[in-house]
């Protein structure tokens, strides 16, 4: 049995703990430690009433701690102290550096959901991570970066994809699409101030040969970067139908997104990856006039002789995203589709999950992206304390073996499902 350090206790944090203690048996202990501590008493809380909780004999013994993860002194101290076998961070990107430096210092390895993005830029890269590479290594500790959905099991798809389809994957499609309606005019599912950072930045695809690519708006911007070209467009340029199993037709638009990097770096033979998220009118519309009257910017105002970031501000009037849970109905469908060669064939593959809100609210008491996102980060950490996730040194999903994080998600509640037919999108 081992021991975790959670750090956070937002939506998704409170769903990996939950799914933890569902599999007490891998989880024996785990600390959850965040800014704010009455949120972690109150996801012990949750998850003690829960009747799954300790159904199986054994229940995983949860504790609490106030923390700002920021304070890497602090931090490693509380880590040296509690002894955790993995720190798991799923507070939020601006925390990464500060939480592996900790782990550095205190010898434990790390996990967490997101890469690293600097407060002051709306930007996102694996370059500040991927330089820990060689520290990790020579500790003898492991990083899995980006273990959510996406990234995290989209990655995991890719490499089940090239590791029994492919031997080579030429094209490759993400598309998240969030069927669910929650009833507020504007929310957003998960950190407003990340998601809207996200969304509200120029959108690009990776791609291996920029003349080889005919985009159909104006580019702005080809980018080369090590491993291959970055195709900037203005923000929601590319727009595309698609018809999702189980939540029907929808409005996708291109983002940039951060898998793309490693992704293009991991595939063999691979010539174009883009990513697709689902939007509706009303969010679009929203998010449209709070840019416009400055309400998305990210640098500090004067407000009445104090400084204020508009962001944050925002922040603090849009609804809690793990309070969303109860009101949010529909289902979300988040995949990825292939297109390559097999012994000189050609091959289409579409691996997807389809989440419906209101089960994960009976569940876990959350909304399906937060699920989906906490679930796959419980079954890496998993993966990595029963062995089969060991490789030393800094990761990313797709570098894994995706056999048993594919056979987990069956069981743990993100079951897949194929087609070697699918709707290309075009
Ligand atoms: P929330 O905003 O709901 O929760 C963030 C938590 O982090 C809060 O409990 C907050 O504390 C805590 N926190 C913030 N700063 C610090 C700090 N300095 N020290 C300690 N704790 C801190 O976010 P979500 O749960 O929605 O998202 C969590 C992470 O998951 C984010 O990084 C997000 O980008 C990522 N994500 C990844 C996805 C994927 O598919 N890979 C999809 C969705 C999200 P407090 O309670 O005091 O505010």
């Amino acid at each position: 049995m081992s021991r975790v350090m959670l750090i956070g206790a937002g939506g998704v944090a409170g769903v990996a703990a939950a799914k933890m203690a569902q599999n007490p048996e891998t989880f024996g202990e785990l600390l959850i430690a965040s800014r704010t501590e009455a949120r972690c008493k109150a996801i012990k809380a949750d998850i003690e009433a829960r009747p799954w909780y300790a159904a199986k004999g054994t229940a995983t013994k949860i504790t609490t701690a106030q923390i700002d993860a920021m304070d890497v002194p602090r931090l490693t101290a509380l880590i040296q102290e509690y002894k955790p076998d993995l720190v798991m961070n799923i507070a939020l990107p601006y925390q990464d550096l500060a939480i592996m430096d900790a782990c550095l210092a205190a010898g434990v390895s790390y996990l967490d959901t997101a890469n690293y993005e600097p407060p002051e830029e709306a930007h996102f890269e694996y370059s500040w991570q991927w330089a820990y590479r060689e520290r990790f290594e020579k500790a003898g500790l492991t990083a899995i970066l980006g273990c959510g959905f996406d990234p995290g099991v989209t990655q995991v798809f890719s490499a089940y994809a090239q590791k029994h389809y492919f031997d080579e994957i030429h094209t490759l499609d993400i598309l998240d699409c969030n069927g669910g309606d929650h009833g507020y005019p504007f929310a957003t599912n998960f950190n407003p101030e990340i998601n809207i950072r996200e969304v509200s930045a120029k959108g690009s695809y990776w791609v291996a040969d920029p003349a080889a690519d005919k985009p159909e708006v104006a580019v702005e911007n080809k980018k080369a970067f090590d491993k291959g070209w970055w195709v900037e467009t203005a923000p929601m340029a590319i727009k595309r139908v698609y018809n999702f199993d189980q939540v029907g037709e929808k409005d996708m638009y291109l983002l940039h997104h951060e898998e793309l990097e490693s992704l293009g770096c991991n595939l063999k033979g691979i010539k174009r990856i883009r990513f697709f998220m689902t939007f509706g009118q009303s969010y679009l519309t929203h998010l449209k006039c709070l840019e416009n009257v400055g309400m998305t910017r990210i640098d500090p105002i004067d407000f009445k002789g104090q400084k204020i970031v508009p962001i944050e501000f925002l922040k603090a009037l849009l609804p809690d995203p793990a309070t969303l849970g109860p009101r949010t109905k529909g289902k979300t469908n988040i995949g990825c589709i292939f297109e390559g060669v097999k012994d000189g064939k050609l091959v289409r593959y579409y691996v997807y999950n389809v989440c419906d809100h209101q089960e994960c609210y009976a569940e876990v008491g959350s909304q399906a992206i937060s699920y989906t996102t906490g679930v796959p980060a419980m079954i890496g950490a998993k993966c990595f304390l029963e062995g089969k996730w060991t490789a030393k040194g800094v990761h990313t999903c797709e570098e894994f073996d995706p056999d048993p994080f594919m056979a987990e998600l069956n069981v743990q509640g993100l079951p897949w499902k194929e087609s070697f037919d699918p709707v290309m999108v075009p």
